[in-house]
Formats: C-alpha cells, sequence, structure tokens
C-alpha cells in the first residue's frame, strides 16, 4: 500500500450549500501514477486542476477507462461516514481487469478516498439530504494510437457535493422499456462499470424522454423480454404487500450490473422481514401481475439515485401505473432504512459506514 502525501497547507474547503448535479465539485484530487517498471506511485492531494493530456492519449481513444461512484455522508455527530468503499473497491478492481487494466489493491484504494473525504469534508453542509459523491477514476494514459493495451495508467480521485438525484424529496420516475437499443450483453462488459457503457446510452435516455418518461428501463438484448436495470441503476419490484411482500430484483445474469446498493437492499429486505427474491422477470408478465394487484409497488436504487420510487411504464405505445401510482409503504421503508444507516443512525451488523482515517495524525 502506498503511502498518502501530506496536504500541505491547502485551505479547507468552503461549504456548498446548493449543490447541482455532478458540477459541485469540491477541491482537491488525489492522484497515482501506474508503469510496467514502477508499479503504482505514491498518491499526491492536490486542488483539483485541469489535466494536460496529449491528444492521442490512448484511453481518450479507445477507452481504457473504469470507474466507481460511492457516497459520504455526515453523521449527526459532525463525523463522516463512507458507505461500504470496499465493496466498491472489489468491483473497481473487476472493471480494471475486465479492461487490462492494472489493479489497485483494496486499501489503496480505500486510503484514497479516506484521503479526499479528509481534505473535503468542509464542502458538505449539515443538510442529511447532502452527501458527497466520490468518483474514482482510471485510465490508459499511453501517447498511442496503436490498438493496444496502455503500458501507462492514471488512477484520479475527484468528489462533487451531492443533493438529492432527482430533487431533494421523495419523488418517483416513470420508465420507458428501449427495444431500439440494447445497453449490454452476454459476455460483454454489462457487468462492470466501464466509460464505455454509458455514451451509448444517451440515445436510448432521448427516446424515453420523447416518450414522457424520465429514465429508460433495459431488457435483455437476446430476447428483449426480461427486466434488467435502469440507466446507472438496478431496478426492485414489490410483490404483495405488508409484511410478507416479497422484494424481487432481476438475477445478475452477466449483463447487469451488481449495485452495491441492490445488495445493500436485498439485505435489507431481509432484516424488515420481507422475502428478497432474485428472479428472471419479463416485462409481460410484470405488466400482468400489476393488472392483478399482485405487483404493488417497484423502485429504482443506485448510489446516485438510493430508492427512487417508480410509477409508470411505458412499453411500445402503451401503459400501465404501478399499485397507486404513489411511493408504496414498502419502499419508503426500503429507503429509510437504507439512509439511516448512510448516516450512522441505526445499528450496522455488517459494517457497512466506513470511518475514513485522518491520514494526518497518522
Ligand atoms: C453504478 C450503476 C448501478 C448502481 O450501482 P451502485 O453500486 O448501487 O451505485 C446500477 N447500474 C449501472 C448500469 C451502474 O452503472
Amino acid at each position: 500500500m502506498s503511502a498518502i502525501s501530506e496536504p500541505g497547507a491547502a485551505p479547507r474547503s468552503r461549504v456548498v450549500e446548493q449543490p447541482g448535479h455532478g458540477e459541485s465539485f469540491t477541491e482537491h484530487m488525489i492522484s497515482m501514477e501506474w508503469s510496467e517498471a514502477e508499479g503504482w506511485s505514491e498518491a499526491r492531494t492536490t486542488p483539483l486542476e485541469d489535466l494536460r493530456i496529449h491528444p492521442g492519449m490512448l484511453g481518450l481513444h479507445y477507452g481504457q477507462v473504469a470507474y466507481e461512484g460511492l457516497k459520504a455522508h455526515r453523521r449527526a455527530d459532525g463525523s463522516m461516514g463512507v458507505w461500504r468503499p470496499y465493496d466498491h473497491a472489489r468491483r473497481f478492481q473487476r472493471s480494471c481487469r475486465r479492461l487490462a487494466m492494472p489493479e489497485l489493491s483494496v486499501e489503496t484504494f480505500v486510503a484514497a478516498v479516506d484521503r479526499l473525504i479528509d481534505a473535503d469534508q468542509g464542502s458538505l453542509s449539515d443538510d442529511p439530504a447532502h452527501s458527497i459523491y466520490v468518483r474514482p477514476i482510471m485510465f490508459a494514459t499511453d501517447t498511442s494510437l496503436m490498438l493496444r493495451e496502455s503500458r501507462t495508467y492514471r488512477f484520479l480521485v475527484m468528489a462533487f457535493v451531492a443533493g438529492g438525484f432527482f430533487g431533494d424529496g421523495v419523488e418517483s420516475v416513470s420508465v420507458f422499456a428501449s427495444h431500439t437499443y440494447s445497453r449490454a450483453f452476454p459476455s460483454g462488459t454489462g457487468d462492470v462499470k466501464v466509460a464505455g457503457n454509458y455514451a451509448p446510452s444517451f440515445l436510448a435516455q432521448r427516446e424515453a424522454e420523447a416518450a414522457g418518461c424520465q429514465q429508460v428501463l433495459w431488457l435483455d438484448a437476446a430476447e428483449r423480454r426480461y427486466l434488467e436495470e435502469m440507466g446507472g441503476m438496478n431496478i426492485f419490484l414489490v410483490r404483495g404487500g405488508g409484511d410478507r411482500a416479497q422484494v424481487v430484483t432481476p438475477a445478475l445474469t452477466g449483463t447487469l450490473l451488481p449495485g452495491v446498493t441492490r445488495d445493500s437492499i436485498l439485505t435489507l429486505a431481509e432484516r424488515l422481514g420481507h422475502e428478497p427474491v432474485e428472479e428472471r422477470i419479463s416485462l409481460d408478465r410484470w405488466r400482468a401481475e400489476c393488472e392483478a394487484g399482485v405487483m404493488t409497488e417497484a423502485f429504482a436504487c443506485g448510489t446516485a439515485a438510493v430508492v427512487t420510487p417508480v410509477h409508470r411504464v411505458v412499453d411500445r405505445g402503451s401503459e400501465w401505473t404501478i399499485g397507486s401510482g404513489k411511493p408504496g409503504p414498502v419502499t419508503l421503508a426500503l429507503r429509510s432504512a437504507l439512509t439511516d444507516l448512510h448516516h450512522g443512525l441505526a445499528a450496522d451488523p455488517d459494517g457497512w459506514l466506513h470511518s475514513p482515517v485522518d491520514h494526518r495524525r497518522r
């Protein structure tokens, strides 16, 4: 594990009172470089600043770029808690491996995240709806247009202050099943967080918006029958109601991103007495079960979206409403269970909330 350099006399960050959507960057970044001969360099903390890159930088042309997204919240006592950074570190290793990039040890990844939180926690207000969204990224830095893997890489960690993803309240969204485009296909890269997965989704998002929906619902690429996930979110359905409700999510078939939030919700569902279920579910069956009153709620989840209710589905020109069209009780209970854990307000038997180490005092 590499040592983390001192931040020097960097001034503490100013509080961001009104976070935008991904543009209220905090003031620092962490950088490391990798080469075959030297391995990973020591981590440096610097002000967040523009990069100087050669126009022929390999990662820019061939997409050898992997990233993560995780959040830190302020606890009631003012201390910071980072949500499941070790799980994000392990997923980052899988993403990098899939793109033939060097791996970063889990400890180095978490130390870099801690270091940035330590430097920039002053940007976060006391508003519990706000959080620091941390964005680690690794990219290929060789100057070469040969179609080959790079021999040098850079790892950066930056962050922005996040408000509520879809606004600060619990607003619900409508989804549009895409029959035109696919997000992922078997043995591709749908199960890792790599940059190339996202640009191809923008046209589908346009199509969804043109149909009056906020989000794309991705179906499996082979048959276009089974639910997979949403833009940067996994999807959950609630079957039945009350204590015996099933909390259902599409099974991980290799074309879905295994969300850390998805995993948290499956555990919390069981803790609240529900039955967590991972199954392959078709759009037609979902619709039939909604119309029969069996499926009562639906929601999307992810680091950015937290838990966001889904109230309407548009599929090939027809549409249906989920339950009453209002956020359901199981959805809201899971949402509060999760946000309580984020803020250190609930028992945390799995040790998911991590306290960043203050590196200056070590
Ligand atoms: C990041 C992401 C998610 C959510 O993962 P979390 O770990 O919960 O943030 C879901 N789907 C896709 C495609 C993603 O990129």
